[in-house]
């Protein structure tokens, strides 16, 4: 593919979950894009342990929302270690920050 020639409607800049998930989007929608990233390679450690609500209500805006959750599992609290030592528990997600009815 040549660098030189347009053959695009939108550079996208950024190859982390928002240009990703824009990409994805302008492409659903007939939008030719490309994506670029100053970053020479992937980074190599976790950055998507888990979605946030937010994040599920644009999957639910996006109409994909379902398969997300099909493919997931739902959270029922959150452990904090630091160095193998337990720090913080959160057993219980009751409060609905979002439509989305978890969080
Ligand atoms: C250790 C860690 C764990 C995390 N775990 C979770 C999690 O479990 N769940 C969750 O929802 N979130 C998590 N996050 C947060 C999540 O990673 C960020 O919210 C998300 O990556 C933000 O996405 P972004 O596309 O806005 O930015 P980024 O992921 O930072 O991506 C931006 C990209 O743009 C590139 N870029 C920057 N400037 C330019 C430029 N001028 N030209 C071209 N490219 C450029 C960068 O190289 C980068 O690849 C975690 C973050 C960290 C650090």
């Amino acid at each position: 593919m040549s660098l030189t020639k347009v053959d695009i409607d939108v550079l996208v800049a950024g190859a982390g979950p928002v240009g990703l998930a824009t990409a994805c989007e302008l492409l659903r929608h007939g939008v030719r894009c490309r994506i670029i990233d100053k970053a020479a390679e992937p980074v190599q450690t976790s950055r998507a342990l888990g979605i946030q609500a937010r994040s599920l209500e644009v999957f639910e805006n996006m109409g994909v929302i379902d398969r997300v959750l099909a493919a997931g599992t739902k959270a029922k609290g959150v452990t904090i270690a630091i160095a193998s030592s337990c720090v913080s528990v959160c057993n219980t997600f009751k409060r609905k920050i979002a439509s989305i009815p978890f969080c």
